[in-house]
């Protein structure tokens, strides 16, 4: 130390902390606990050498048994040991694994200090370190008690410790094997020993190794009988441990001078002794099981803890599975919810042209294929409804019936194909002529039939009389085949028919046959009641007599009017 001081200003910061620990060591040595703990918990802080904060570590460990702080000791004790594994230098681990030995030791777990014993002796590279190992082991069987301490390991020992010349642990030794004769009753034995190394122990200067040869030496006089040097050595020891009241040697000091002074018939003074030793004996016990009870607490801590950590790694893995499992549905709900998109699209694409194809086809069904306006039956159907419209609102309806005339001659002149194209052209003429709510359909043939609402019988010869004249001029227009086309026209009203149009379709045809046989290309109405009723209905047919005999289709058309 002082060949350090002499060099102090040259060294690093980690080297200046070093001499620091040295330092708190050797203020520690000389039993100033209270100055050495906090630079040793500082030094242990602030190093950033994992070496040095170990043995840092350890002595504060060592300081907190001197000091009685059992509880903190062992809440110390766990953490180093943790980091033990990590520790390579052996006199480094030496030292670890000691403070566990002796604290074990002192809390009275002597199985647990006895296995880090053996774990110092089998590691022990040196002397020394072997020598402590055989101490704390030694120790640890003696206190333990009972046949396990052999007289053979005892040797062993103190062959150890005397190749090593580690002065205090020498010493140490001696006094347990003058224990060992103690036990086995031989005083005489342990008072050879414990004077042999008594002035060594003196030299040495360790008060509390001094009290305990001394209080040995007082236990085995007074056994041998010697009662002065009894009394000197009690007193001898008593004094050592001006600072120890509650120390095992006070004890046995104060009971060695009990015994002496009882002897001696000073029962006063022998009372005084007796209470001396039994408030001795009883801070010993107490501080004993302090040791045990801290061991005790730190050890349900430190389960405590590990059970948390477990619990906690549990939940841990519960969460990650959770999570896992969770990512899982999502990834299948997706998969789900695609699969069903795509089956709900595929749905609605079939819905949609099974409802496209439906329509096209209602359409067809109801359109005259060749000029695209109502069918038969469509035409019917609608006109009914139209009809039974107008009754409920008894608005005027004129019915008007439309046959080419000579349409024969046209097919066989031109051809088919020309017809089919002059019946178009007349379609078309028509539409020209109509209003939205009038009702157009292709009857059958070259026959046509127009249902007009809101029209009086004055107002359907004027309309049919526009239509005639759009049809006849088809033929004369830009784009006809130049084949001339007209048509005749027979128009009823429900005025005179009614509102049934089986009954306008029979007038409107007498009258259409009526402009037949007046020379065609004309317009001809039911102007009064019973109209035509006279005319027969073959005769009401001329060559094209369709219209009538297809007057079953009222019925039918009633049951599809619904439909
Ligand atoms: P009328 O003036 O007395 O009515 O004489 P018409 O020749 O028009 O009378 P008729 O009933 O004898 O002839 C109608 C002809 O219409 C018979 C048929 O060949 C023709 N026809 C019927 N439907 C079609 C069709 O879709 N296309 C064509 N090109 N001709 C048709
Ligand atoms: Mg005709
Ligand atoms: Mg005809």
């Amino acid at each position: 130390m002082g060949r350090l001081d002499q060099i102090a200003m040259g060294l690093s910061p980690q080297q200046k902390l070093h001499q620091r620990y040295l330092m708190a060591r050797q203020v520690a040595f000389a039993g100033n606990y209270d100055a050495a703990l906090p630079s040793l918990k500082a030094i242990a802080d602030q190093t950033v050498d994992p070496v040095l904060a170990f043995r840092a570590s350890a002595t504060v460990i060592d300081l907190m048994v001197a000091e009685s702080r059992y509880e903190e000791a062992f809440a110390g004790l766990n953490p180093l040991l943790d980091q033990l594994p990590a520790v390579k230098e052996s006199d480094v681990r030496m030292q670890g694994l000691g403070v566990a030995a002796q604290l074990y030791n002192e809390a009275g777990q002597y199985d647990v200090s006895s296995r880090y014993a053996d774990q110092i002796i089998k590691e022990s590279t040196d002397a020394k370190s072997a020598c402590r190992g055989w101490f704390y082991k030694s120790d640890a069987l003696f206190e333990r008690g009972g046949a396990q301490l052999s007289a053979d390991q005892l040797r062993d020992g103190t062959v150890a410790c005397g190749k090593a010349g580690d002065t205090l642990f020498s010493l140490s030794f001696q006094y347990l094997l003058a224990g060992f004769d103690m036990r086995q009753g031989r005083p005489e034995s342990a008072i050879h020993v414990l004077q042999a190394s008594y002035p060594k122990v003196l030299r040495a200067g360790f008060p509390p190794q001094i009290s305990e040869f001394e209080s040995t030496l007082a236990k085995a006089y007074w056994k041998d009988g010697d009662l002065a040097s009894a009394t000197k050595f009690a007193n001898n020891a008593l004094a050592t441990n001006a600072n120890r009241p509650y120390s095992e040697s006070t004890a046995n000091a104060y009971q060695v001078l009990y015994e002496v002074d009882k002897k001696a018939g000073d029962s006063s003074a022998a009372l005084a002794n007796l209470e001396k030793y039994v408030a001795a004996h009883d801070g010993y016990v107490s501080r004993v099981s302090a040791k045990a009870l801290a061991y005790q607490i730190v050890k349900q801590q430190v389960l405590a803890k590990k059970l948390q950590i477990d619990t906690l790694n549990k939940q841990n893995q519960i969460l990650t599975l959770q999570q896992k499992l969770n990512k899982k549905a999502v990834e299948a709900s997706r998969l789900y919810i695609v699969l069903l998109m795509m089956v709900l699209a595929t749905i609605a694409l079939w819905t949609y042209r099974i409802k496209r194809s439906q329509l096209r086809f209602m359409k067809l069904a109801r359109r005259d294929g060749l000029t695209g306006i109502f069918n038969r039956q469509h035409f019917v159907n609608e006109a009914e409804l139209l009809l039974q419209y107008c009754r409920k609102s008894s608005r005027d309806a004129c019915l008007v019936l439309i046959d080419l005339d000579h349409f024969k001659a046209v097919n066989d002149t031109h051809g088919h194909a020309v017809g089919d194209r002059v019946l178009q052209r007349a379609v078309e003429a028509c539409k020209t002529c109509l209003r939205s709510t009038d009702i157009f359909g292709r009857l059958g043939g070259e026959e046509f039939g127009i249902l007009l609402p809101e029209c009086t019988l004055e107002q359907v010869i004027v309309r049919a009389e526009q239509i005639r004249v759009a049809i006849a001029s088809a033929a004369t227009g830009e784009n006809a085949p130049g084949i001339p086309i007209s048509a005749s026209f027979g128009a009823s009203s429900v005025v005179h028919s009614g509102y049934e149009l089986r009954q306008l379709m029979i007038h409107a045809d007498a009258a259409l046959y009526r402009a037949k046989g007046e020379g065609r290309n004309r317009v001809s109405v039911v102007d009064h009641p019973g109209f035509g009723d006279s005319v027969p209905r073959d005769a009401t047919l001329g060559g094209d007599a369709h219209v009538l005999q297809d007057a079953s289709m009222f019925r039918s058309g009633d049951g599809q009017a619904n439909a």
